[in-house]
């Protein structure tokens, strides 16, 4: 690695907490002409919180506490707003006998005589549940960009949970700065087209990826690369590792997972996305010269 001082550039990029990882990163990144920007934890404050609970035929709290033990032994951010909602709504809830997670999908899990599915919505009709009828809440929600999950006992839907996550406080402003400065922004996320382009609507991103699964971000990534762009990726998650990995700039959110960080190029600390546009800036002063 090339140590920080001999790094052109270096010093500004750390007085705004943004971190080099690798020695010629700027130089690479002044070329760059699309970033993709992972949804949650990148543009979203990755805070999600449960913002309504739709029950059928039954009580919140009995859609909460299904969702709760089956998202128990979950490690994933969904889990934790809907173990948060528990806890707060005074919602007891049993540790699953059985529990098993569909990564990009959501969890099955078994409790005394009930087998509980949390999950996408597709995901839960494909696994056999009849979700025609929470059809109209669930694109009234998305359209909110929030987040719903589907919750089902034996076969039959019992409930939505909407999770809404809110979007970085500097997040529209970075989207503009970026279309300013010539780099197109994408957004990328396992999550629904709707809410993805509610969200994306709501910081002026105008092309979105949704419904990727997380071992086909990387495939997105390289097929733009095949397309002939030069593409920056900034995301935070285990599941974006590879696809940082594959960008011409690997970008990760210094708050996110130890695994992204490690692939990434670059770090941004704090909770501003603006980091971005600034080492992109960085690389262009600093470079311009020297070609
Ligand atoms: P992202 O790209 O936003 O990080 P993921 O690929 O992790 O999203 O998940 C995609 C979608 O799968 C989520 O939006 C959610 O609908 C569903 N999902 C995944 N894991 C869970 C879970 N543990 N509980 C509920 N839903 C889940
Ligand atoms: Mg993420």
């Amino acid at each position: 690695a090339t140590p920080l001082a001999l790094v052109r550039g270096g010093g500004i990029a750390a007085n705004r907490g943004i971190l080099m990882r690798s020695g010629d990163a700027f130089q690479i990144f002044r070329d760059v002409d699309t970033v993709v920007l992972d949804k949650t934890g990148t543009v979203t404050k990755g805070e999600p919180a449960v913002e309504e609970v739709v029950a059928v035929e039954c009580a919140a709290s009995d859609v909460i506490r299904r969702a709760a033990a089956a998202e128990a032994f979950s490690e994933h951010p969904l889990a934790d707003a809907v173990l948060d909602c528990a806890a707060e709504r005074g919602v007891e809830f049993p540790d699953p006998d059985e529990f098993d997670s569909v990564t990009g999908k959501g969890v099955r899990a078994g409790v005394g005589e009930e087998r509980i599915l949390v999950g996408k919505p597709e995901w839960v009709a494909e696994e056999g549940a009849d979700t025609t009828a929470a059809r109209g809440d669930i694109d009234r929600l998305r359209g909110r960009g929030y987040t719903v999950v589907c919750v089902a006992v034996n076969g039959s839907v019992v409930g939505l949970v909407a999770i809404g996550d809110p979007v970085k406080d500097d997040a529209a402003e970075t989207v503009e700065r970026m279309k300013r400065v010539g780099i197109a922004p994408v957004m990328i996320t396992g999550d629904n087209q709707r809410t993805a382009d509610a969200v994306a609507e709501a910081v002026g991103i105008d092309r979105v990826m949704a419904d990727v699964l997380p071992d086909e971000k990387r495939d997105e990534i390289r097929r733009l690369q095949d397309d002939g762009e030069r593409v920056a990726m900034v995301g935070d998650g285990i599941n974006d590792a590879p696809a940082l990995t594959q960008a011409d700039i690997g970008i990760a959110i210094g708050a996110g997972t130890d695994i992204a960080i490690e692939s990434a190029d670059i770090v941004l600390m704090g909770d501003r996305l603006g980091g971005a546009v600034d080492a992109y800036e960085i690389g262009k002063s600093s470079y311009r010269k020297t070609k």
